[in-house]
């Protein structure tokens, strides 16, 4: 396949609905010592997956024996500029990127796509599609790839769309480099710190996130009682935070002097939040029909339910809402709730009758 026939890997992705794509070489990170060094920290939490797989993490090569290039692409799930709806009394929220179809899903069938289309164009290449599917370092390999650059919060951004971006790509031992590549983007953080002093678990030093205290962290990925330290930052938050997005300039304001995008119609949110006297009256049935088909699913029910009753023990905190205490109450007793839900509902109404 020729450069200058008009059809490149980015030409491709960009044709087949991706917002941005970009190729990279397929080489060493080049932050393996910091990584080591967050990892010694425990800073990943429970994440053992991370420790375990950090050779792997650190060079695809170890993923994709010979691969070459990696071709990254990104989604836009939420528009630039637009203001979250206020959430309604006792409800729960859940993070943009969850509000819509899972993107797992969507970036697969459309990634397996681009790999069809491109096996033909190099005989014998193989071709590796992945979403947080294989470990791989996206984000570093997006900024080489001239998709963005990595913001203070560690998450990456584009000068123009912002951070509401998911990232995916397909790993191959094709070399798909254009003979011109982009230049990475220089890094416009600058001088603020916005996220950092946002951030209401302190998790964020420049360039770094503490996952152990990331509100994402402990509310889809921790299987364990969170540590109370932790509940009056979590708030209303149910499943994951945006909070260091959200007060992120390159996340503000459109400007008629630039292409922001426009989010793929597969992320229309459903729903921005739950009412969690709903949440924690769930039967497993009712959470298999509200996480259907989205990335809510990546928390167990449990989990949920121990998040909302977080969220409830921080709405109690302001005013008496008897159904919600009383839901709560009723889960302590209840021999059919898990110990992580029992044992939460003990916790933060301990903590609401303290604070009386
Ligand atoms: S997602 Fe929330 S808790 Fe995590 S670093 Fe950002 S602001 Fe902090
Ligand atoms: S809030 Fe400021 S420091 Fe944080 S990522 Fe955005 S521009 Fe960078």
């Amino acid at each position: 396949m020729s450069e200058s026939d008009g059809s490149n890997a980015v030409e491709l992705a960009l044709a087949m609905g991706f917002a941005l794509a970009g190729v990279c070489g397929a080489r060493e990170s080049e932050h393996r010592v910091e990584f080591d060094r967050w990892l010694a920290q425990g800073k990943h939490g429970s994440m053992g997956y991370l420790e375990r797989h950090a050779d792997l993490r650190a060079d695809p090569r170890r993923v994709l024996a010979g691969a070459r290039s990696i071709l990254l692409v990104a989604d836009q799930y939420a528009r630039r500029g637009e203001r979250d709806p206020d959430l309604p009394s006792a409800h729960g929220r859940i993070a943009r990127y969850a509000r819509g179809r899972d993107y797992h899903r969507v970036m697969k069938r459309r990634l397996h796509a681009l790999a069809d289309a491109l096996r033909p164009r190099y005989p014998g290449a193989e071709f590796r599609a992945f979403v947080d599917t294989a470990p791989i370092l996206e984000r570093e390999h997006a900024a080489r790839a001239g998709l963005g650059w990595i913001g203070k919060h560690t998450l990456l951004i584009h000068p123009a769309r912002g951070s509401w971006l998911l990232l995916g790509g397909i790993l191959s031992t094709a070399d798909l480099r254009p003979s011109d590549p982009p230049r990475p983007f220089p890094d416009h953080c600058g001088t603020c710190t916005r996220c950092i002093d946002a951030c209401p678990t302190h998790a964020i030093t420049p360039y770094s996130v503490d996952a152990s205290r990331c509100i994402a962290y402990l509310t889809i990925e921790r299987r364990a009682p969170i540590d109370p330290e932790f509940f009056p930052a979590i708030g209303p938050l149910i499943f994951g935070c945006d909070i260091c997005q959200e007060v992120c300039p390159h996340n503000s304001g459109r400007s008629d002097t630039f292409d922001a995008g426009e989010p793929a119609p597969e992320y229309a949110p459903r729903r921005d939040s739950f009412d969690l006297l709903e949440v924690l009256g769930w039967t497993p049935d009712d959470h298999r029909d509200a996480v259907r088909g989205t990335a809510l699913g990546r928390a167990r029910p449990d989990m949920l339910k121990r998040n909302a009753a977080i969220a409830a023990g921080n709405a109690l905190r302001g005013r008496d809402i008897p159904a919600l205490r009383a839901r709560l109450e009723q889960l302590t007793r209840d021999e059919g709730e898990p110990d992580l839900v029992k044992d939460a509902c003990r916790m933060v109404l301990d903590r609401v009758r303290a604070s009386r």
